[in-house]
């Protein structure tokens, strides 16, 4: 059994981020919210486990691109799925170049929008476990155990 997602969903729309986290919450998730890039960076600095980011793409200040760089500094590990509208859906193309896991158009489907979660938190903790893994394997050859 894998252990409950921890999500962080940023949006400047405060109903759309009100109805969203209910509908997560719902299906057993652990989520955290922002209203800007500004305060989504605030959050992740106290919250270093954010397994995925769920982020909105257009946002006033710093945008969608900005906040993911600056998600990808502080926890590189972190997936990021990037919202978008028809109108933005080149820079979402653009946000996976930059690292992000995946996008989603908006309205975004729940099931679709589970699964997508669901597959980069079990991406995360591989990646989290094959580090651990050579951690201690290099501790074993450093000490001659190996
Ligand atoms: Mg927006």
């Amino acid at each position: 059994m894998m252990l409950k997602p921890l999500v962080m969903l940023v949006d400047d729309e405060a109903p759309f981020i009100e109805t969203m986290s209910k509908r997560l919450r719902k299906r057993d998730l652990t989520v955290l919210t922002a209203l800007s890039g500004q305060k989504a960076i605030e959050k992740l600095e106290k919250n270093r486990n954010m397994d995925v980011v769920i982020l909105d793409v257009k946002m006033p200040g710093m945008d969608g691109i900005e906040t993911l760089g600056e998600i990808k500094k502080i926890c590189p590990l972190t997936e990021v799925i990037m919202l978008t509208g028809h109108a933005t859906v080149e820079t979402s193309i653009e946000g996976m170049r930059l690292g992000a896991f995946d996008y989603l158009m908006k309205p975004c489907e729940m099931k679709i929008l589970m699964e997508k979660v669901m597959e980069a938190t079990e991406k995360k903790r591989a990646h989290e476990e094959k580090i651990r893994d050579a951690q201690v394997k290099e501790s074993l050859t450093r000490h001659g155990l190996e």
